[in-house]
């Protein structure tokens, strides 16, 4: 029988190793989830790990205590697949917005020299599995923002030549072809000039990307894109009411266009309820804004990656709501019943949102495929959502790019 003083302590010792529990529920994966994932292809379209790359001093090939992924840990994952966003700020534009970019490129096309046991670059869905059969990591690229390419064709076609597969028309301002979901509605949707870039694009064999447009950016970019179209990083509307998510219309009509949805892990994008006392607190959200400066000066890495963490301390300080990991199995299984399995994949935004309490980093990636075996998904549908759907769109927009006479 417990005295109150056996209950304290239990309580204390509980306490002490509930988080813990948390921390090892990979030990909770079945056989059979472990034996499928690790021997899928797992593709990531979306992760900002770019920006800690930045830093001459962050050693990518040993395992961080912050941040979400390095190799280590996307070893573990067996995150097999990651395209690396090459991103600024939207309020940098003009010639030093593509020299940014540029940097961005060339300390991601460096990896493969840092790291040549594990990491090589990838253009095509082949290069992808044939860099995953020789047990390497491939790395990929997309753009983050139209706002990159300075209005200039050329700098698209050289992004291209450099290996960049996708790029997403706009960030959080509108560009000066394009409206963001976050934005004024400056062009009502897409211009001339942003139509013949979705037609460059094609042509180039440079995926178009969705995410943070408008709705009707998006419905202009789908009825003239040749090929089928990503949302390298967006979740489901329906389930929580962020502007950057897609509506289940848009989810449907992008799937039947041969599009995928890659479902965004970010906390404000998958609970309603986080967004909502985010949103019932400007003054906290300016509090965390002015602490991360205040870490971090002007590094967006470190801005990133502390952003993540404070938002867990305002969690444990009860100030915002906890949303666990399997969120992000509900916003599949939304999108799937949708648009059926063909048309979903995952796009973390690891290194650049706030993460979701068991999903901290890639190496918890085998909880997906547990949890989607255990809600009755086929093994095959369970490959394509991992990754066989991006490489399905990847092989699509390789063949429109050849039949329009583009490659590089
Ligand atoms: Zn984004």
């Amino acid at each position: 029988m417990l005295t109150r003083m056996g209950l304290f302590l239990l309580c204390i010792a509980l306490g002490a190793i509930i988080p813990f529990l948390t921390v090892t529920a990979q030990s909770d994966i079945s056989q059979k989830a472990h034996d499928l994932h690790f021997s899928s292809i797992i593709v990531d379209t979306h992760d900002d790990t770019t920006q800690r790359l930045l830093d001459p001093k962050f050693d990518f090939g040993i395992r961080h205590n912050d941040g979400s992924i390095d190799i280590p840990r996307m070893r573990e994952g067996n995150l097999s697949a990651i395209f690396f966003s090459i991103w600024i700020s939207g309020t940098i534009t003009g010639p030093e917005a593509v020299k940014r970019a540029m940097d961005q490129i060339d300390v991601v096309r460096e990896l493969p020299v840092r790291y040549p046991k594990d990491i090589a670059l990838a253009r095509t869905a082949d290069d992808v599995r044939r860099i995953h059969a020789d047990g390497k990591i491939a790395a990929l690229m997309g753009v983050e923002g139209g706002h990159m390419i300075d209005n200039d064709l050329g700098v698209l076609r050289d992004f291209a030549r450099l290996g960049v597969r996708y790029m997403t028309l706009t960030h959080m301002l509108d560009t000066d072809w394009a409206d963001s979901s976050t934005g004024k509605s400056t062009h009502n949707g897409l211009t001339d000039f942003g139509k013949q870039l979705v037609h460059e694009m094609n042509r180039m064999g440079i995926m178009v990307d969705i995410s943070h447009v408008s709705d009707k950016t998006f419905y202009d970019a789908l009825a003239i894109s040749e090929a089928p179209m990503i949302a390298s990083h967006s979740s489901c509307r329906a389930i929580c009411d962020a502007p950057r998510n897609m509506t289940d219309d848009m989810i449907k009509a992008l799937a039947a266009k041969g599009g995928v949805v890659q479902i965004n892990y970010h906390v404000g994008f998958l609970s309603q309820e986080f967004r909502n006392a985010d949103k019932a607190n400007p003054d906290m959200g300016k509090a965390m804004q002015e602490e991360i400066k205040k870490r971090c000066g002007e590094n967006e890495g470190c801005q990133l990656t502390e952003g993540d963490k404070l938002t867990r301390e305002y969690v444990a300080q009860g100030k915002l709501p906890r949303v666990e990991w399997t969120r992000i199995i509900e916003h599949i299984d939304h999108a799937v019943k949708l648009a059926g399995a063909d048309h979903v994949g995952l796009g973390s935004d690891f290194d650049g949102a706030n993460m979701p309490y068991g999903m901290e980093d890639a190496s918890r990636l085998p909880q997906i495929t547990n949890a989607l075996l255990a809600k009755g998904y086929s093994a095959g549908d369970i490959q394509k959502i991992l990754g066989g759907n991006t490489l399905r769109v990847m092989e699509q927009v390789e063949a429109t790019s050849k039949r329009m006479g583009g490659q590089p």
